[in-house]
């Protein structure tokens, strides 16, 4: 394999999760409405993602997995605009450089299918097969071939908590799809693909979630902000059910989680953690998300304009319906 692939890898695919989430980024680009997710020890020996989108075609399956292949954007230009997940075409190269892959893909007007197999970056099997329309990958063994990588993973509890919070991101940005998590023998969730928004969140976190959530919305030229929280006399407290979203992506925001926890902390008065899910759309060109290539960390053109308006939101929202 290329020494170059296995240091991109590095950047793009830190852990199981990170896995989860290329794939799962790349079942919701082909437009599936349902995707199956499936673990093994804590995605150690098998991570796999099956889904029912576009299917990819024979003369395509190889480029997938070369660096830089990506079909999703023509020109740099493209790059202020990309309203699909993937764009770097990295992700795939860079799984397969450190894990077993077996893919099976059949486009819907196609009679026939192929299932392809890359071990460490090199072509093991290339062939017919009888499969679903749809693409499942599956990942096996993650960093068989990185000793440093394998012993830099933390207890199975860890990596799942972080597989999960993943799952929940994409579940939560596209309830219109639907998703199936089974780790192990057991299954996590079983999320019909149509569900509204309270629906998806109460599937997720419980019934008791459904009669305390809160919806808002608001408009500027510049940024719609919307969401629902929780009460936070309702909900149990949980550490980790916090999310931001901008353009249908998740995202980390230091200032603005500090934000939105604060307010809970004046209106409650101790320091509290509860649900809550913002959505942010804003015009690609007003948010870098290429500052990382986890693409988790997000720079605003306007910082201060999306905390403040956000703020503003988040606060009414709790004033109308507890003062
Ligand atoms: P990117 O998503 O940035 O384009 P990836 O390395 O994640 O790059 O994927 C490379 C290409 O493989 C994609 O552009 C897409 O054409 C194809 N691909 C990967 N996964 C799927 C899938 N589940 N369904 C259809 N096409 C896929
Ligand atoms: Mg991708």
């Amino acid at each position: 394999p290329e020494i170059s692939n296995k240091i991109a890898a590095g950047e793009v695919i830190q852990r199981p999760s990170s896995v989860v989430k290329e794939l799962l980024d790349n079942s919701i680009d082909a437009g599936a409405d349902h995707i199956k997710i499936v673990i093994q020890n804590a995605g150690r020996t098998l991570i796999q993602v099956v889904d029912n989108g576009s299917g990819i075609g024979k003369e395509d399956i190889r480029l997938c997995f070369e660096q830089h292949a990506t079909s999703k954007i023509q020109d740099m230009d493209d790059l202020f605009r990309v309203r699909t997940l993937g764009f770097r075409g990295e992700a795939m190269a860079s799984i397969a450089s450190v894990a077993q892959v077996t893919l099976k893909t059949k486009r819907h007007e196609d009679d026939m299918g192929y299932k392809y197999e890359i071990w460490g970056g090199e072509e093991k099997s290339f062939e017919p097969a009888a499969v679903e329309a749809g693409t499942s990958v599956a990942v096996r063994n993650l960093f068989f071939n990185v000793r440093a990588r394998r012993q830099f993973l933390k207890t199975d509890a860890t990596e799942f908590r972080h597989i999960l919070k993943t799952v929940q991101q994409a579940a939560l940005a596209n309830p219109d799809i639907g998703f199936e998590l089974i780790a192990d023998t057991d299954t996590i969730y079983d999320l019909p693909k149509e569900q509204s928004m309270k629906e998806r969140i109460s599937g997720m976190f419980g019934k008791s979630y459904k009669a305390s959530l809160i919806k808002f919305r608001e408009e500027t030229s510049y940024l719609t902000v919307h969401g629902i929280l929780a009460d936070p006399k309702l909900t149990k407290r949980s550490r980790g059910e916090q999310f931001i979203f901008v353009n249908g992506r998740p995202i980390q925001h230091r200032w603005l989680t500090h934000t939105i926890l604060s307010i809970y902390d004046t209106w409650t008065g101790e320091k509290d953690y509860p649900f809550y899910a913002i959505f942010l759309e804003v015009d690609p060109k007003q948010v870098d998300v290429n500052v990382h290539p986890a693409k988790e960390e997000v720079k605003f053109e306007d910082e201060r304009s999306m905390i403040k308006l956000t703020k503003s939101v988040v606060k009414k929202a709790l004033n109308e319906q507890f003062l």
